[in-house]
């Protein structure tokens, strides 16, 4: 028999890392000093709290049966009041919040419930690959909004073909952004919002980072904006918050019709988050100033170590106001790949070539702030004496 995959696989787009992970592998097996500013996995474990509440919670047999998939009220009111003590907005606990198994279960799945094949989606590049592989897995044809350096790697709306907008049905966003650390402001919300009821378009802001920022910046929410709620949704998640990736909490928050569909389509998917990990999320969320604060701090530090050390040495880097991501432009004579590569060969440092987010994170690298500053040092000290 011939197993063959489906066309909607074989459109997404080429895996480019292949090289470099062949390397990282063969320099790990062969012991050799690697330090990993590849992953944006948070290396700090989940805060104690945390932990001992899905411990106790586990204990209950009332836990381990199926979840609803709506989640506990108790979780979803719990959701609200920190988006009214984060950002001042009431949310309506019973229509306006989906818990989610992460926020990529609902960034890769909100196509299927609004996009049919033809239809166009927006997606950022450099850009999270969910944006573009969950459009395509709905049939879509996935426009890139470039975001560059010109333009404080804020799309430009109106650069946007109208006959493309027309078959537009969603738009994803993303600030603080992955992969370039940027910010944006209320006014690029607004925009996106004007834009989304000129054209129809359903908007999905993902806030993954609003949590991870520094020098007392306060990163906006999308719902913020005025109309933001009646044209889109917004995508938070416990990850990066909370050091909580491998636990998949999440939530989208907003439209009502928007979370229908999407609550729609994962009714046939999921069962909802394990009730013990949604007990812990409670938690979680009614200790986010503290964790937030200590999380903040050690983060800022970590920028600092990087980005002085490295504009130091002569590499000017810009210093991000949010997210744990350095966006550094490549060094004169490599490309994204290329700098890549060489710095695993000569350095033993993990990066990731910004090509790999789309093709308008051609000319970058990323570095995750994500080991410690001793190790950042040591990252700064490899790049002066084999760069420098
Ligand atoms: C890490 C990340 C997320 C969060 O993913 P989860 O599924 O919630 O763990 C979402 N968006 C971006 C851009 C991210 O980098």
């Amino acid at each position: 028999m011939k197993i063959e995959l489906a066309d909607r696989l074989k459109k997404l787009p080429p895996y480019l890392f292949a090289e470099i992970d062949k390397a990282k592998n063969e320099a790990i097996q062969q012991g050799r000093p690697v330090i990993d500013l590849g992953v944006g996995d948070p290396d700090i474990p989940t805060p104690d709290i945390i932990v001992q509440k899905l411990r106790e919670a586990s204990l209950d047999p009332a836990t381990h049966r199926y979840a609803l998939n709506k989640g506990l009220r108790s979780l979803r009111v719990s959701m609200a009041g920190w988006y009214k003590s984060r950002f001042g907005l009431d949310i309506d606990p019973d229509t306006e919040i989906l818990p989610l198994l992460g926020s990529k279960d609902g960034i890769s799945h909100i196509p299927l419930a609004f996009v049919d094949p033809g239809d166009v989606v927006l997606a950022s590049n450099p850009g999270y690959p969910p944006y573009n592989s969950g459009g395509i897995f709905a049939g879509a044809d996935v426009h890139m909004l470039p975001l560059l350096e010109e333009n404080g790697f804020i799309p430009d709306l109106d650069a946007i073909d109208g006959s493309v907008a027309k078959r537009c049905r969603l738009m994803h966003i993303n600030y603080p952004n992955n992969p370039t650390g940027a910010v944006c402001d209320m006014e690029f919300y607004e925009r996106a919002v004007s834009y989304a009821q000129k054209n129809n378009i359903i908007v999905c802001s993902d806030a993954a980072y609003t949590e991870i920022s520094f020098d007392e910046y306060e990163p906006p929410s999308f719902l913020q904006a005025a109309g933001a709620r009646e044209v889109g949704i917004e995508f938070h998640s416990l990850s990066k918050t909370f050091n909580m990736t491998g636990w998949r909490v999440g939530m989208a928050v907003g439209n009502p019709e928007v979370l229908g569909g999407l609550a729609k389509i994962k009714s046939n998917i999921d069962s909802g988050i394990f009730t013990a990990v949604q007990y812990a999320a409670i938690e979680a969320l009614e200790n986010a100033d503290t964790i937030k604060k200590d999380l903040n701090r050690i983060y800022a530090e970590r920028r600092d170590t990087l980005v002085n050390g490295l504009k130091d040495i002569g590499w000017e880097i810009s210093r991000p106001k949010a997210t744990f991501y350095v966006w550094a432009p490549v060094l004169d004579g490599y490309d994204s790949t290329g700098l890549a590569k060489a710095m695993l060969d000569k350095a033993d440092l993990i990066v990731t070539p910004g090509n790999g987010f789309g093709k308008y994170g051609e000319g970058f690298v990323r570095m995750a702030l994500t080991v410690e500053s001793e190790k950042l040092k040591e990252a700064v000290s490899r790049i002066k004496k084999e760069f420098f």
